[in-house]
């Protein structure tokens, strides 16, 4: 847990999130400022930075992030989806947690 980490406060129930998911390693919850009609965001528990900061060990959890997303899009109502992992600010990342985003449905309304 990082103390200044707001993904890590989710994890810990300190911040209040809509969440959807939620299994020893990651949780997942709804975009705050959805980009799409079904926007939810899949974390891992741990604290890792970037994407660029995992190594070998982390593979099985990569795995597990990737194979969350159709499931949990079904149980949404998506047939299909995009995923999106932002890397470094140069790469659109803004949380400095790392997460899997998964967007469906059109555009927000
Ligand atoms: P990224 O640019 O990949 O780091 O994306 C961070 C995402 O986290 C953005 O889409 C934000 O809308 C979302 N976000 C930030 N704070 C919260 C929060 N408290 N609950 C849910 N989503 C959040
Ligand atoms: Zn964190």
């Amino acid at each position: 847990m990082s103390a200044d980490c707001i993904f890590c406060k989710i994890v810990a129930g300190d911040i209040p999130a809509k969440r959807l998911y939620e299994d020893d390693a990651l949780i997942a919850f709804h975009d705050i400022r959805p980009q799409a009609k079904v926007h939810f965001l899949i974390v891992p528990k741990a604290h890792i930075e970037t994407l660029k900061t995992c190594t070998v060990s982390h593979t099985e959890l990569l795995g597990r992030m990737l194979l969350l997303a159709p499931k949990l899009a079904a149980e949404q109502g998506l047939f299909g989806f995009k995923t999106v992992m932002h890397v470094e600010r140069e790469g659109g990342q803004e949380v400095f947690h790392i997460h899997l985003h998964v967007l469906g449905g059109g555009p927000v309304a």
